[in-house]
């Protein structure tokens, strides 16, 4: 199945709900990282979750999230724009937790305590910036939590990552689920019983259910209708202009530094890990070194 998330709406508008297939993506991401089994189930249920919210986003908008936790993973970042491109970070992909009870743990891998923070550029001269305390460290609680506190939609949140016996990533996915405004609150608390019913996103992605295939789960009963089918891939927006130009925000005297102890500069790009080198000439031609 080919990574992709399709968005719905209920017929009467009270509800909406996205589910994505993120096998590929969260493999890619995670290899790019080098994680560890447990901080690839921890990378990949956030990258889900950001291709999930990223299905809300329109045009040219855009989202990161940050985790920052008092875990051995430190932080994790993802970014993601409206037309499902996804890419991911791990300050330290390497969190040596073995399996517990034949259950990766995330929410120690990432720690109790710490913040999800949010951040939407919508075109506006400022970006969005919104901050939670970390729920559960689980992640998806956490980013339901973050969506029915900070941005106030009733929300409910399913991420699953699957790996095998030698540990390698077989599937992953999740689901989003809101109320909408003026919407029927009693119709989430209603789904929300029945998530309790059905069996958790991990197997029903193993079973090979596709995101149309959860949604009808879900949604089972209530008629809807599909808005959005969209592609999901990896993409970094990293590229030579873009690290110049950090370069060019650097003072005259760290680029003398870097001129003087490393005859020149290697920059590696968090997400995708290409590097970029500049030798000492042509950070000698940087523009605040010409006065
Ligand atoms: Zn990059």
């Amino acid at each position: 199945m080919n990574d992709h998330l399709v968005r719905i709406l209920s017929k009467d508008g009270s509800l909406r709900a996205v589910a994505a297939a993120t096998s590929n993506l969260t493999r890619t991401i995670c290899q790019r990282q080098g994680t560890d089994p447990t901080a690839a189930v921890a990378l990949g249920r956030l990258v889900t979750g950001t291709a999930l919210m990223g299905a809300l986003l329109k045009g040219q908008q855009r989202l990161a999230l940050m985790i920052e936790g008092n875990g051995p993973l430190q932080r994790l970042h993802t970014e993601t724009d409206a037309d499902g491109h996804v890419c991911g970070s791990v300050k330290n992909p390497l969190t040596g937790l073995p399996p517990k009870d034949d259950r990766f743990d995330v929410a120690g891998a990432i720690g109790a305590a710490g913040f999800l923070h949010v951040i939407k550029d919508l075109g506006l001269k400022e970006p969005y910036r919104g901050m939670v305390q970390l729920y559960t460290s689980e992640v998806a609680e956490d980013l339901a939590y973050y969506l029915t506190t900070s941005e106030q939609v009733p929300s409910t949140v399913g991420l699953g990552v699957n790996l095998d016996e030698t540990l390698n990533i077989t599937t992953a996915g999740g689901f989003l689920v809101q109320a909408m405004p003026g919407g029927d609150d009693a119709l989430l608390a209603t789904l929300e019983d029945r998530l309790q019913q059905l069996p958790s996103v991990s197997s029903l992605m193993r079973d090979g259910n596709s995101p149309l295939q959860i949604l009808e789960q879900i949604f089972e009963g209530i008629p809807f209708t599909v808005q959005a089918e969209t592609a999901l891939e990896f993409r970094c927006n990293c590229s030579l202009t873009q690290v110049a130009g950090m370069l060019r925000q650097l003072s005259a005297d760290e680029v003398r530094v870097m001129i003087e102890e490393d005859q020149g500069a290697e920059v590696t790009c968090e997400f995708c890990k290409e590097t970029y080198t500049f030798t000492a000439d042509e950070l000698k031609a940087l523009p605040q070194l010409k006065n």
